[in-house]
């Protein structure tokens, strides 16, 4: 095993006055999850997905039988509704073991039962639940575009499945727009990406180390390197000539992740329980909030570290702090600096 306990690096004292110990069985939606070997990784990961209602309540609702027994939505139905069971029977470790084995099959490295980033384990996971719900989708269209049936029934379906999107993408899928300036100001080029997380770097040794300051400098200005030509400008080329970043599309669920700075370290990071949607989208005065609902945590090095989450339970209000199988009470205010790695916030419709 190359997790370390992260316990040890925090004082007992602290712990002593920030967390209380919970009996796990009769609290809905708090149930640990144990590690297999290196897989708090994935815990961590799956807990946050597993504390997001929306999410959880639509794919809970898609009709199973139309997959195979053994696929990624299938197995995440099972854990989610293990997550959620209140009897002491947690089959919760195999259905560990077939989502590992899942992920393996995409990605041979998840075999080897070795620590793995956790971003990009829920990026990979994100992007195949997507795949299956857009089949599905085609495989009701093809079924269903033809039919005459004016049922309830039926008609509930087809708001569902044909609204372009599917829901993984109306849940998860941000926007941002990166505009190329000429000298003169002109908009010679957008180029438009789909994000899931937000990848946050420390471009310098004095970036910020605040959340609403890294979105600020992540949409500051930058330089495009090729060579590019205005046609406002008679067709003059251009080198060097600046970059605009703009997220401009939140999904319900806004992820954040912070990578490493240039010496490879992990460092601390401020954030908030809010974020406003100005704060996200800059220069917009819409007055949307987020609500932080899932905290990854990662101490340690790359490679030789240890995965822990913090959740919000919409059930009780608590955010509780799930290192594998252990789980805690968490103090609010112990959320607002630390070694988050992932955050994950929540419109609040
Ligand atoms: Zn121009």
């Amino acid at each position: 095993m190359n997790d370390y306990s992260e316990e040890n690096a925090e004082t007992s004292a602290n712990i002593k006055k920030n967390y209380y110990f919970l009996k796990t069985e009769n609290k809905e939606g708090v149930i640990g999850l144990s590690n297999l070997g290196n897989t708090c990784f994935m815990n961590s990961s799956l807990q946050c997905l597993g504390h997001l209602p929306s999410f959880v309540s639509e794919i809970k609702t898609i009709d199973l039988n139309l997959f195979k027994k053994n696929n990624l939505i299938t197995v995440l139905v099972d854990l989610f509704k293990q997550m959620e069971n209140k009897d002491k029977d947690n089959k919760s470790q195999d259905i560990l073991k077939n989502i590992i084995h899942l992920m393996s099959e995409i990605n041979n490295k998840y075999s080897l039962y070795q620590q793995q980033d956790a971003n990009e384990f829920i990026s990979l996971l994100l992007f195949h639940l997507n795949r299956g719900v857009i089949r599905l989708n085609l495989s009701f269209e093809n079924k269903y575009i033809n039919h005459e049936s004016e049922s309830q029934e039926y008609k509930n379906m087809m708001k569902r499945f044909f609204t372009g999107k599917s829901f993984i993408e109306s849940l998860f899928y941000g926007k941002i727009k990166k505009v190329i300036l000429c000298p003169r100001g002109h908009e010679i080029k957008n180029i438009f990406q789909i994000f899931t997380i937000l990848e946050l770097s420390f471009i310098e040794e004095k970036s910020p180390k605040d959340l609403k300051k890294m979105l600020k400098a992540y949409q500051g200005d930058q330089y495009y390197d090729d060579e590019i030509i205005c046609p406002l400008c008679q067709n003059k080329k251009y080198k060097r000539c600046r970059q605009q970043t703009l997220i401009y599309d939140i999904p319900k669920y806004f992820i954040v992740h912070f990578n490493k700075n240039e010496k490879k370290e992990y460092l601390k990071i401020k954030y908030d329980l809010e974020l406003l949607y100005s704060d996200i989208v800059l220069n917009e005065n819409i007055y949307i909030k987020y609500k932080l609902v899932g905290v990854v945590k990662f101490s340690g090095i790359k490679g030789f570290g240890h995965y822990t989450a913090v959740c919000y339970n919409h059930f009780d209000e608590n955010y509780y702090k799930f290192n594998d199988s252990q789980i805690e009470v968490v103090n609010q205010t112990n959320l607002i600096c630390d070694n988050a790695n992932i955050l994950f916030y929540e419109r609040i419709d």
